[in-house]
């Protein structure tokens, strides 16, 4: 039995607690010493608690766990004055940003009801998560400049569940969920931590090939979609794990199938149709389709959200204009699996994607040590918002552009050409 193959015979709690090791060993690479700030709700406390016995037995010096409570979330939208939506806990972000600054880790795990707010009054929503997209910045810089290790798994929920499988009883579609989670993390492997190490080899061999190409723009093709993404000067192409600026390797997101980069935020023209429903924040976004002109969007229209979509895009200048290009086989055990997690962290992971917002100055050469200014000269896109939608399917042709304006096909159907 190779190591990579699935273990049949381990429980459901063996399972989690595979998960737990894999988050603390290989996403995080968690140091002896170092301290782990985790952010969980409070359904995922089995898991939680699974990852700090073994932050811990890494030699963790202190794991801090800050829950959230759906409930407790719902009850400010039924009980609090008007102005609290435009207020966060400032105090806290920064009290975050201040960790990482003296070398703590961070671990989020997902999970949250992807429909929880969907009934709320989308201004509120929107000035609220604008509030803390506000606050959290100075924490988000160190995470998107990798300067720290961090991490994001995911941990079934029952609302979560039931949004996935609403025909089962709902300890079935919780039970499902774990399974789902466990197979496309490579969690429920004979040897989790080999299949990780194969995988994120397996991605940097592609990423590294498409460096050696230095493609000026793709060329996308599908349903929907017709449309020509440039990208940025000196941009790199990143996927799976990276080496953070505190000198932790570390791998950001589990799942993750992405090779990314830096598309440049004045360069993308035309037409653009969604994949895949997005769930924003507690709001379901579908059948997105977007019309951009030098790197902007000039049209934007979604058959359910439309108001929150637009609100997402009124943000900021940045938030209209590219932050990140992504591409996923359609062969990712995600996309095989054939659900649909109304989760980001999984649904990217099953297909190409753009993202709408900020940029990963690590997607450029040397982008870490580049004042703004300079990454701006190469077109990073900044903004208060990372959004990422998915755009790839079985149906989508992709072409890289080189230099010289010569097309050659880089996926065809969606897979690798
Ligand atoms: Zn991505
Ligand atoms: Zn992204």
């Amino acid at each position: 039995m190779t190591p990579t193959a699935v273990a049949e015979t381990r429980t459901q709690s063996e399972n989690l607690d595979q998960l737990a090791a894999v988050a603390v060993h290989v996403g995080l690479g968690l140091k002896s010493g170092q301290e782990l700030v985790m952010t969980a709700s409070t359904d995922a406390m089995p898991l939680a608690r699974r990852i700090t016995e073994h932050a811990y037995r890494a030699g963790a010096s202190l794991v801090t766990t800050l829950y959230a409570d759906d409930a407790s979330a719902l009850l400010r939208y039924r009980f609090a004055p008007d102005a609290s939506f435009d207020h966060a806990a400032g105090w806290l972000y920064d009290g975050m940003a201040a960790a990482f600054k003296s070398g703590a880790a961070r671990l989020a795990i997902a999970g949250a009801d992807p429909t929880l707010l969907s009934n709320e009054d989308p201004d509120k929503v929107g000035r609220a998560n604008r509030a803390v997209s506000k606050a959290y910045r100075p924490a988000l810089e160190l995470i998107t400049r990798h300067e720290i290790n961090w991490t994001i798994v995911s941990s079934a929920t029952p609302a979560w569940a039931t949004a996935m499988f609403p025909n089962y009883a709902p300890d079935v579609a919780l039970a499902k969920l774990w399974e789902a989670i466990f197979a496309t993390t490579r969690v429920n492997r004979v040897d989790p931590v080999s299949a990780w190490k194969t995988h994120d080899a397996e991605l940097h061999k592609r990423a590294a090939f498409l460096n050696e190409k230095r493609y000026s723009a793709l060329r996308y093709r599908g349903p929907g979609t017709d449309f020509r993404l440039g990208l940025a000067d000196d941009h790199e192409w990143l996927g799976g794990g990276t080496t953070a600026g505190n000198g932790v390797y570390c791998i950001p997101n589990m799942p993750t199938e992405e090779v990314f980069s830096m598309p440049h935020k004045d360069r993308a023209d035309g037409t653009i149709t969604a994949t895949k429903p997005l769930s924003h924040q507690g709001t379901m976004i579908e059948g997105i389709q977007v019309r951009f002109q030098h790197g902007r969007i000039v049209d934007a229209r979604a058959t359910r959200g439309q108001e929150v979509l637009q609100k997402l895009i009124d943000t900021d200048e940045g938030a209209r204009h590219l932050g990140e290009v992504a591409l996923v086989p359609h062969s990712s055990p995600i996309a095989q699996s054939g659900l649909v997690f109304l989760n980001t962290l999984f649904d990217e992971n099953a297909a190409s994607h753009i993202a709408l917002g900020q940029s990963y100055s690590s997607c450029v050469r040397n982008g870490d040590k580049l004042s703004p200014e300079e990454l701006a000269a190469r077109g990073a896109n900044s903004s208060l918002i990372h959004v990422d939608w998915m755009i790839g399917s079985g149906q989508l042709d992709i072409d890289g552009v080189t230099a010289s304006g010569t097309a050659e096909p880089l996926m065809r159907q969606g897979e690798w050409a």
